[in-house]
């Protein structure tokens, strides 16, 4: 069975049939930026394919190319020129099944990823503060399914 996923509107949806690569975080610089986060989580995926709308492209370097969404700005993929598209986990509608298994280009980490773990988390007190609004939110992202 094929798996789904799409960017955060809605506007492109892909599935990915057959064997996926391994899932991985990389650490590059260019992987932090392009993501706007920490680090670029990827898996490769021979089988993917557009069912609803594509992917706009930069060309983030000589060898590869980054598709997004231009409708919500989404980071979607990895493409370089010697390989399969990767595809951004996150933007699977389960990235839970999709466990990174090696971290690549580590010399340029963040040098305090490791203790991300160990931060304080919200006290039942402060999350009771926010309960209200946190209830007032509707969604408008597109729901982790195919509709
Ligand atoms: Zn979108």
């Amino acid at each position: 069975m094929a798996l789904t996923g799409g960017c955060q509107c809605g506007a492109v949806r892909f599935a990915v049939d057959g064997e996926l690569g391994r899932p991985s975080i990389c650490h590059c610089r260019m992987c932090q930026k392009a993501f706007g986060s920490f680090y670029g989580p990827l898996i490769s995926a021979p089988g993917l394919r557009w069912t609803r709308g594509a992917p706009k492209h930069f060309q983030s370097s000589n060898r590869v190319r980054r598709g997004f969404c231009e409708a919500c700005g989404t980071p979607l993929t990895f493409e370089p020129d010697n390989g399969p598209a990767e595809v951004a986990i996150g933007a699977f509608d389960d990235p839970t099944a999709l466990r990174p298994v090696i971290q690549l280009d580590v010399a340029t980490r963040v040098p305090w990823l490791g203790e991300l773990d160990n931060l304080p988390t919200t006290t039942p007190a402060e999350a009771e503060k926010f309960a209200a609004y946190y209830a007032s939110i509707v969604s408008h992202q597109h729901p982790d399914h195919d509709t």
